[in-house]
């Protein structure tokens, strides 16, 4: 568990980028735990499973090989990374993601990425993911500013489409809050005024050495 880091906290805080910048930084695998859930969901709405029940999908996801590789995702060899940030997933994961079915076979595979070291980003990674991970990270941001973040992630300048994505990161919020957990000995960072170096730097001067 050397050289394992757990960072969560919700959508839009900055996760991505930060564990990207961090597990480059550190030299470990970058592994972005909604990834698998975003894949999963794909896999899902492909195969027409209803999605509001557990046991179906958990039976597609069993089946679906999930990958990640070079920052990219990959479902049964396929290269989906641009289908898995699309708004029907996006619309979908945190229901396929809240089946206590697709978590147990999801969590492993995700803890298996981190067998060399690895910088694991979610929204429970420092509670289940990676429990024993010596460092552990929450992320913060004011909603404003996470709504903006999305909105330049995605190329978004519309005002009327950005507050379609503050409506729609507080829905995934309350639809995720279930299974988003600060673990009890995370630090605390907030990002909205920070840039992506000076949250990698608070992190890196407070990992354990
Ligand atoms: O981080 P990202 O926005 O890509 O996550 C997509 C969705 O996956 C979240 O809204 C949540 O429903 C689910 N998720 C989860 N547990 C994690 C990571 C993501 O339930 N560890």
């Amino acid at each position: 568990v050397r050289d394992v880091v757990a960072i969560d906290g919700p959508g839009g805080v900055g996760k991505s980028t930060v564990a990207a910048a961090l597990a480059d930084r550190l030299g470990v695998a970058h592994v972005d735990t909604g990834a698998y859930y975003r894949a999963a969901t794909l896999a899902c709405l492909r195969a027409g499973v209803p999605l509001g029940e557990g046991p179906a999908c958990a039976r597609v996801v069993e089946q679906a090989h999930i990958d990640r590789r070079g920052g990219r995702t990959f479902l049964d060899g396929a290269d989906v990374e641009h289908a898995i940030r699309g708004p029907e997933v996006t619309e979908h994961v945190s229901q396929v993601a809240g089946h206590p079915q697709v978590r147990r076979l999801l969590v492993p595979r995700q803890r298996a990425a981190t067998a060399h070291g690895g910088v694991v980003e979610g929204r429970d990674a420092g509670t289940a993911v990676v429990p024993d991970a010596p460092a552990k990270v929450w992320l913060s941001a004011d909603p404003r500013e996470r709504a903006a973040r999305r909105a330049r992630q995605l190329g978004i300048t519309d005002p009327a489409e950005i507050d379609a994505l503050t409506a729609d990161l507080a829905r995934r919020d309350t639809a995720d809050a279930r299974q988003m957990e600060r673990a009890h000995d995370a630090i605390v960072v907030d990002t909205s005024e920070r840039t992506v170096t000076q949250v990698v730097e608070a992190i890196v001067e407070r990992l354990p050495t």
